[in-house]
């Protein structure tokens, strides 16, 4: 589990704001739930067989002595809570959210204990064009912020009968093999075989290309409508790769499963993954509703716009990454005098501006160097004859946008009008001084 310091919540600050945007034009309302559930909601969910509940969940008994878990995915508690508020009774769903997600497995780059997701769920959507959407919507994000060398996977699970007859034909076919098999997947030949095909051992994955796929066993039906999502992605000019492997480590999926990778990450490359979820609300105790979703790995992302940023200095990530310095920087000394920067700082913040106040009575030239190692624009100085006179001294620091070249030599401003003052520093500052 790892600390977000201050240089990096900046940048979290800014993609968070941009996948706000997104999701607001996408007509998506936000859902918050808690990050605590009860474990049998994710043992139903996600499936007992997979490695999320198999080895990888915080669980623990409480006072109460019920067993709960920190939640390991977002998608199981926004069907619970959709289930419980009788939000499916009001009309499809169009939701998002984000927040921490908890997983014991062995941290490495891309991987922690704690890490962060923020996802989409349409609840209610059944059109193969709504496949497409909830993919768009991801990949214009993605795109938006910069991120290189996007490739999207995609694979059809089909329906039930579809998995069960697939199911029969893998298994018979792994049996021939099974000495091969890594323990892990030998194991869930009983279990869950179509998990194997999700194993990360490669001796495994070499195996598995020899293997028949799902796609090939799937009914006409299903393949019909995997085809309208081909189409419907074409139609947006999405690229994809049709990967007949891909089956996502979660078993609540039907139909469209889909992963988003960047040629940025090493080992962990999917950013984003997702799927349509069927049967999953009905099961969860709610009216049988159609769905689909994904989630995207925020630490995963953020080191790919790092790399994007690396690699294209003057692309979108990069410019993600620049600071935000304060407009003005108050350089102050002497009891009167901090006492009045005190009060100024907190009027010319109520205007608009960022100011960042020197606290420490310290000499005006190391002030001075503090306010220019901090990148403000302007020094704004007041000592003890400032106060007196009822004027302070503006100083030039950085110039940052010619139209405030006119304004960039130093100037004596009168104390009793803020609002010329603000207009200086920030022409676009909202100037509602309050009295
Ligand atoms: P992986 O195959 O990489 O383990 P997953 O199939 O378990 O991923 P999902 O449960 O679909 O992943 O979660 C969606 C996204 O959340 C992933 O694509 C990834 O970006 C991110 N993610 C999942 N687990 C972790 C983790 N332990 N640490 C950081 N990010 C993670
Ligand atoms: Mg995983």
């Amino acid at each position: 589990m790892v600390d977000l310091l201050p240089e990096q919540t900046r940048h979290w600050q800014v993609v968070e704001s941009v996948a706000r945007e997104h999701f607001r034009r996408a007509g998506l309302q936000e859902i918050r739930t808690p990050l605590l559930e009860v474990t049998d909601l994710f043992a139903r969910g996600i499936g007992e067989a997979t490695d999320v509940v198999g080895k990888e969940m915080y669980s623990f008994v409480d006072r109460g002595d019920r067993s709960c878990t920190l939640r390991p995915e977002g998608t199981a508690s926004v069907v619970r809570a959709a289930v419980q508020h009788g939000l499916l009774s009001q009309g499809p769903q169009r939701l998002w959210y984000g927040g921490p997600m908890f997983r014991y497995e062995r941290p490495q780059a891309g991987r922690q204990r704690q890490f962060h997701q923020i996802g989409v769920e349409l609840l209610g959507f059944s059109s193969p064009r709504s496949d497409a959407e909830v993919i768009a919507v991801a990949w214009a994000l993605l795109a938006d912020l910069g991120v290189q060398g996007l490739a999207l996977e995609i694979n059809s699970l089909g329906i039930p009968e579809d998995r069960k007859r697939y199911r029969a034909e893998l298994v018979a076919w792994l049996e021939a093999r099974i000495d091969q098999l890594d323990d892990d997947s030998r194991q869930r030949l009983a279990t869950n075989p179509l998990r194997i095909l999700d194993s990360k051992h490669p001796q495994t994955q070499a195996l598995l290309e020899q293997a028949p796929t799902l796609l090939s066993t799937l009914c006409e039906e299903s393949q019909e409508r995997f085809a309208e999502v081909k189409l419907a992605l074409s139609a947006l000019e999405i690229p994809f790769h049709i990967n007949t492997r891909l089956v996502r480590g979660l078993d609540y999926y039907g139909h469209t499963a889909f992963e988003i990778t960047s040629d940025q990450l090493g080992a962990q490359a999917t950013v984003c993954g997702g799927g349509r979820y069927d049967g999953l609300i009905d099961q969860l105790g709610g009216p049988s509703t159609p769905a689909i979703g994904w989630a995207l790995g925020m630490e995963r992302l953020m080191l790919v716009l790092e790399a994007s940023a690396d690699a294209d200095p003057d692309g979108s990530a990069a410019r993600l990454t620049t600071t935000n310095p304060p407009d003005l920087y108050l350089v102050n000394r002497g009891e009167s005098a901090e006492r009045l920067a005190l009060v100024l700082a907190q009027k010319l913040r109520a205007a608009g501006l960022v100011v960042e106040l020197d606290g420490s009575g310290a000499a005006f030239g190391k002030q001075f160097k503090r306010a220019d190692r901090c990148g403000a624009s302007w020094a704004l100085v007041i000592g003890e004859d400032e106060v007196e006179r009822g004027e302070a001294q503006l100083k030039r620091l950085h110039s940052v946008s010619s139209e405030a070249s006119d304004a960039s030599k130093d100037q004596l401003h009168r104390l009793d009008d803020l609002s010329g003052l603000v207009h200086v520093v920030n022409p676009l500052a909202p100037s509602n001084l309050p009295r």
